[in-house]
């Protein structure tokens, strides 16, 4: 049994099956960009339905790019994206998106950030309340339904924001490097928390992060990006049963994966421009 979280045996939250999310031959060219690269080239993969899948690689080479793509925001220069086979060309709403800043409004309490959501979708209120009640337990934040975000810490915000994009129950979730802007202690239980919500909603997850351990924490499989253009170096399977936890980070076939991307992002020019 998991400690920290606290798990809800409760209808309210029983998940839908993850969707496939297929991208074929992908490429993006920002119009008018400075680079003649194009921004993403060549970008074949599948996330299998329910998968949790990490996209990993340096600043600037699109992964952000990659996830409007599939999100239906951005249209690619070349190539598709197949959800469950049926191909995006609008916005997608069966889907949750987190990014890094946890983008509250500041003037609305936690538990009306959450209701957002609802509102956007008009969902029936009183089921909405429901679930917002148990994703905040679900993600340790039952009792700051009233807090202001200001008055929350950043893991916090966080939280109210995953609970957000939770809240309609979609059966993907995209994340862009959601710990990026915590502390390494808060990181290291949001991405503990992360995996006990994944285990007990199974949704397909694309996780953007440049930060190689959580990586490997969270997913199946690692899809290693290069720069200029972006483009896959290797897909690597993360085969460590779950729950894992932080102490896993060193057993031996994790620590190879591990040895292995950074010489490949070594050798990709990753490390070339200094990031701060
Ligand atoms: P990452 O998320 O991996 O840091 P991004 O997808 O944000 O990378 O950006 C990839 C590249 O595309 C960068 O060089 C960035 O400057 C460029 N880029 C991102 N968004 C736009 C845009 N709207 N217009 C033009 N160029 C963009
Ligand atoms: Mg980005």
């Amino acid at each position: 049994m998991m400690a920290k979280m606290n798990i809800v045996e409760s209808p309210v939250l029983a998940a839908p099956q993850g969707v496939s999310i297929e991208f074929r031959n992908i490429e993006h060219v920002y119009e008018g960009a400075k680079s003649k690269a194009p921004t993403l080239s060549d970008i074949n993969f599948t996330a299998k339905p329910g998968e949790f899948v990490a996209l990993l690689g340096p600043s600037g080479c699109g992964k952000s790019t990659l996830l409007t793509i599939a999100a239906g925001l951005v249209r690619p220069s070349r190539g598709e994206v197949l959800i469950d086979g049926v191909k995006v060309d609008k916005p997608v709403t069966e889907l949750g998106f987190v990014f890094q800043e946890a983008t509250l409004l500041e003037w609305r309490s936690a538990i009306r950030n959450i209701l957002l959501q609802a509102e956007a979708r008009q969902l029936d209120k009183a089921e909405a309340l429901k679930r917002a009640k148990a994703l905040m337990i679900q993600t340790g934040i039952a009792g700051f339904e009233d807090a202001y975000p200001n008055q929350l810490s950043g893991g916090m915000r966080q939280r109210v924001s995953i609970c957000r994009a939770l809240l309609h129950n979609p059966p993907m979730l995209f994340m862009d490097e959601p710990f990026g802007a915590l502390d390494a202690m808060t990181r290291e239980q949001m991405m503990l928390d992360t995996q006990q919500i994944w285990m007990e909603g199974r949704k397909t997850v694309l996780f953007v992060t440049h930060d190689i351990p959580e990586a490997l924490m969270l997913a199946d499989r690692i899809v290693v990006l290069g720069a200029r253009p972006g483009r896959i170096l290797k897909i690597h399977e993360v085969k460590c049963p779950r729950p894992r936890q932080i102490e896993d980070l060193a057993r031996p076939e994790l620590q190879a994966i591990q040895q292995d991307v950074r010489e490949l992002l070594r050798a990709s020019g990753a490390f070339s421009r200094t990031e701060q």
